[in-house]
């Protein structure tokens, strides 16, 4: 017997505000089906959401969690809770295996707790292969979606109620933006805010275009009310965050009269009173204009770090790579950026092992490792993603090599972000303070506007609170110190 219900394939709907309401419509349902239960059990119910990947999938995940507390949940951080969800990546094979590894242990726990409700979601399931096999191999979960329709949580929960067959609700693709629905953010004091939606941009060995579909911005004057009512209730700091963020804006129409360019966007956001600190990610290096480096310097709420993604040194790798910048291009970039904003952080993510990558191609990166001058990088082996063009590319690297090209690399970036970090000790800096620390609750952790983490002795009373922090000694990656 077919145990599926399917609910739409691919939809392409308008933004509406008659979508936000119907979801709202479906909360209050889902509460009176969340208080059955609860009335069943003797107790509150439980729910645990767990989360793959990426800044995206995190904020995701907050929207997951507010509407599972809003129906009533208790937020659990147990996989043996009455309600769990796995929001997952796809960016490398590796984060597959380790969600179908966590969803077999839960399994477990559903056969001693036949109430128990399971779900996936996130770029996994934008795989046609991934979800055959979790209908195949894996039939106890309850309800799986994609990326596209997430807005549609609390709606699916009271289908998951309804039914107990295994609900798949997967769209290809989306053009719906849908607004104004519950978030709970994991820190009170910072929030990220997505100005946009999907990629254009199809590097060669990257699977999020085909998972989360085409550049889609939201309109400005829905940003700047969020980030207005997130400063109302208390956000200090917030993130702007797009795969490309300097792509926002792109899609609009030309006489569309609310079309803005990011440098635009980000510099109305700063007008936001209340907010303290803007950030964005991830500037895609191709798109990086002057005008965005003029904005940044005018603007001094503006986050004094940049990420920006090399991924490769060599001019033919970045080629095969699709990344349409060159070697050159991309130093001359970080120079203009070092020369007009001396003390913005630099830093990036870099691939080891593309396919095709000699040991000379190593060499390049390693070259531009030393002449960035990198605060900090993020370096990770090739994975290669079925569904991508570099997949099916033949001269994969040997894993030997890679090891060692990897290992040559790491030691250049270490040195590297090790030398740029020292320049900061015996300064001063503004810290947003983030959490007790967690090895020692003598200490609390925060954050340069640099994005360099700072340990130093306080009483919790200041988490969320921009404090001046005095950074006595650098320990590579990160600072100890005493508050002025
Ligand atoms: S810019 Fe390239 S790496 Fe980034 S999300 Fe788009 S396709 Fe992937």
């Amino acid at each position: 017997m077919i145990k599926e219900i399917n609910i739409l394939n691919g939809s392409k709907n308008e933004v509406t505000d008659a979508e936000s309401l119907k979801q709202l419509e479906f909360i209050n349902k889902a509460k009176e089906y969340v208080s059955e239960l609860e009335k069943n059990l003797g107790r509150k119910p439980t729910a645990c959401v767990v989360t793959f990947g990426c800044q995206m999938n995190a904020r995701d995940s907050e929207k997951l969690v507010a509407i599972l507390k809003l129906v009533g949940y208790e937020e659990s951080e147990s996989e043996n809770s009455d309600f769990v969800i796995y929001n997952t990546c796809t960016v490398r094979d590796n984060a597959d295996q380790r969600v179908l590894g966590r969803l077999g242990a839960c399994s477990n726990h559903k056969k001693k707790n036949p109430h128990m409700k399971i779900a996936i979601c996130g770029c996994m399931m934008q795989e046609q292969s991934a979800v055959e096999k979790i209908q195949k191999s894996y039939r106890f979960v309850d309800l799986i979606f994609g990326t596209h329709n997430i807005y549609k949580f609390a709606e699916l929960l009271c289908t998951c109620f309804e039914s107990d067959r295994m609900i798949i609700d997967i769209w290809k693709e989306t053009d719906k933006i849908v607004e104004d629905l519950p978030v709970l953010r994991k820190y009170p004091f910072k929030s990220g805010v997505n100005i946009m939606y999907g990629c254009n941009n199809f590097c060669t060995y990257c699977i999020v275009p085909y998972v989360r579909g085409r550049e889609r911005s939201r309109s400005p004057k829905d940003i700047i009310r969020e980030c207005e009512k997130l400063a109302a209730d208390g956000v200090k700091e917030v993130m702007l965050l797009g795969q490309n963020v300097n792509s926002y804006g792109l899609d609009f129409k030309d006489d569309n009269p609310d079309k803005i360019s990011f440098p635009e966007l980000i510099e109305e956001v700063c007008k936001v009173e209340g907010l303290e600190r803007v950030r964005f990610m991830t500037p895609h290096p191709k798109d990086f204009s002057d005008e965005l480096l003029d904005v940044i310097e005018r603007n001094p709420k503006i986050a004094r770090h940049i990420h920006l993604p090399l991924q490769s040194g060599s001019t033919e790798i970045l080629r095969r790579m699709n990344r349409k910048y060159t070697k050159d291009a991309y130093l001359e970039l970080v120079n203009k950026i070092r020369t007009k904003l001396p003390e913005v952080a630099i830093t990036t993510d870099i691939i080891v092992g593309f396919p095709g990558e000699s040991r000379e191609d190593v060499d390049e990166t390693i070259d531009v490792v030393k002449k960035a001058e990198f605060d900090n990088a993020f370096t990770f082996i090739y994975s290669k993603r079925t569904g991508t063009p570099a997949a099916s590319f033949e001269d994969q690297v040997p894993e030997d090599v890679v090891k060692e090209n990897f290992d040559r690399l790491l030691k250049v970036v270490q040195e590297t972000a090790r030398k740029q970090s020292e320049k900061y000790t015996g300064s001063v800096a503004k810290v947003l303070v983030e959490e007790v620390n967690d090895h020692d609750s003598s200490l609390l952790t925060g954050r340069m506007s640099n994005n360099s983490l700072v340990h130093f002795p306080g009483n919790e009373e200041l988490i969320g609170e921009i404090v001046e922090v005095s950074l006595d000694e650098c320990h590579g990656f990160y600072f100890t110190g005493h508050k002025c």
